[in-house]
């Protein structure tokens, strides 16, 4: 190891501290955060942020250093990146309408959805608590437009991906492998 430079050790020091910085930043993280490493342990936070995205905006799949598209499961985030690209063939052009979330996030949609539907139960229909969603884990991933989320509930299983619930077209999750078949879209329970 080349350690005999006078000024490397001073370098060292600055450089350790700003690590220490980034891993203060996203102590965010559910679970415990990235030094977790159980089994259980959720996707490692590897961008700062709590990857919100503006209503009625999108991102592009290929902004890595956005949040939502960064703290993604790699999986996931693989296989949408190659649907993108046969969409694309196609005419359609797959958007991001939300990606990963930070808990503190996601508590907070379901906050404002309560006090928009004044009804905790209604909200629920749309907005999970931060423990069971799947866009806190990096799991889920929410496409648009309309027509590019049409165009992979049709095509997705061909990548893996499937359409979790049936009454939200544009909520995409890994739930069969390549070419596989979809388990049947979860049904809005009557009432
Ligand atoms: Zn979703």
């Amino acid at each position: 190891m080349a350690g005999g430079a006078p000024g490397s050790k001073g370098l060292r020091i600055p450089f350790v501290a700003a690590l220490v910085l980034v891993t203060a930043a996203c102590a965010s993280a559910p679970d415990g955060g990235p030094a977790g490493g159980g089994p259980s342990a959720p996707t490692p936070v590897r961008v700062a942020g709590d990857g919100s995205i503006p209503k009625n905006e999108s991102i592009s799949l290929n902004d890595s250093g956005h949040a939502a598209i960064a703290n993604l499961d790699p999986a996931l985030l693989a296989a949408v990146r190659e649907a993108a690209v046969d969409a694309q063939a196609r005419g359609v052009e797959l958007k991001v309408t939300s990606g990963w979330r930070s808990a503190e996030y996601q508590q907070r949609l379901l906050d404002e959805a309560i006090a928009l539907y004044r009804s905790e139960a209604e909200a629920r229909r749309w907005v999970h608590p931060p423990e069971k969603s799947k866009h806190v884990t990096g799991q889920a991933i929410d496409i648009g437009p309309t027509a590019a989320a049409d165009w992979l509930v049709q095509h997705g299983a061909d990548y893996g991906l499937c359409q979790a619930y049936a009454h939200e077209m544009w909520h995409f999750e890994l739930l069969t492998t390549r070419g596989g078949q979809c388990p049947q879209p979860i049904s809005d329970p009557p009432g």
